[in-house]
């Protein structure tokens, strides 16, 4: 049987057409997958699911061939669910963060991508805690069977969650285990200081740490900086100190068939840069310049 490739991008969601346009947008770059934002990905303001178009955009799903179970959602950044040193601030991240799982069970989603957060100077120990028993909080006043996959993060400033074990820790202390995934940014996880190019390795020790069925997403993205620079600045295929051989390899890594690759590269001269991305990814080709001919 022909590999279906499960790729896809980060798409928009914009007026008029909002979900509809969403999935638009992911069919024209020719994805199997994507992932998107239920509003601004920096703040909590958020429109009512009865605006966004829902039916519409997943009576066209239905057509193209995209599996609802591998869209993925993500959670504004501005939460931070690790520090409670501003009590009602923590309690406004809970909140959102309630309200995100109600609303990506709307879209008929299974998985919320979430961003650990930040320890602020109280060090990762007491972060760890406190964004475990955030969750805790939210998983108890939680009614859907969303998962919360949690991102790999890079390092910089006082990111929480940015290696496996830490990760682990995250899990471990949840009381509600089974609701927790992980989402592996590639971009994040060799700003670090991973190293990629042997991605068994990686599935490895992520499986000895984390364990592999925890693995929901993979977020596939070149980086502008050499492994563990802990800056976290997305490059497009083939234009990074990754590189397109070992993004393809990834790719297509027979372990993570069934793992939805979302692209989060940049724009090209305000042009999503997806379509080709895909069409590289899909034939296992990298095109020389192709960037410089977009
Ligand atoms: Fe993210
Ligand atoms: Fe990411
Ligand atoms: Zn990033």
């Amino acid at each position: 049987m022909e590999e279906k490739l499960l790729i896809g991008s980060h798409v928009s969601m914009n007026a008029p057409e909002f979900y509809l346009g969403s999935v638009k947008e992911a069919i024209s770059y020719g994805s199997t997958a994507f992932m998107f934002y239920t509003g601004a990905p920096q703040n909590s303001y958020r429109k009512p699911l009865s605006e966004l178009k829902i039916q519409e955009g997943r009576k066209l799903l239905l057509d193209s061939g995209i599996d609802e179970s591998k869209i993925i959602v993500h959670a504004p950044y501005i939460i931070n669910a690790a520090n409670k040193n501003k009590p009602d601030l923590w309690e406004m991240s809970i909140k959102t963060i309630t309200s995100e799982l109600k609303r990506t069970a709307g879209f008929n989603c299974k998985t919320l991508v979430l961003h650990p957060g930040n320890h602020v100077g109280n060090g990762f120990d007491v972060a760890i805690e406190t964004l475990a028993e955030a969750l805790d909080k939210v998983f108890e006043q939680d009614g859907t069977d969303v998962k919360i996959a949690l991102e790999t993060m890079c390092g910089k400033g006082t990111e929480i969650g940015i290696n496996f074990e830490q990760i682990a820790k995250i899990i471990e202390l949840s009381h509600h285990k089974d609701r927790l995934g992980v989402c592996l940014d590639t971009c994040h996880t060799s700003d670090y200081g991973y190293d990629l190019s042997d991605f068994d390795a990686i599935l490895d020790d992520f499986d000895k740490i984390i364990g592999l069925d925890r693995l929901l997403v993979i977020h596939l993205n070149d980086s502008k900086n050499p492994r563990g620079a802990h800056k976290d600045r997305h490059e497009n295929l083939g234009y990074g100190f990754i590189g397109f051989e070992t993004l393809n390899k990834i790719a297509h890594n027979p372990r993570v068939s069934n793992i939805p690759k979302i692209l989060e590269t940049p724009y090209i001269n305000e042009k999503p840069p997806y379509a080709p991305e895909i069409k590289m990814l899909k034939s296992g080709q990298f095109v020389e310049n192709w960037k410089e001919n977009f």
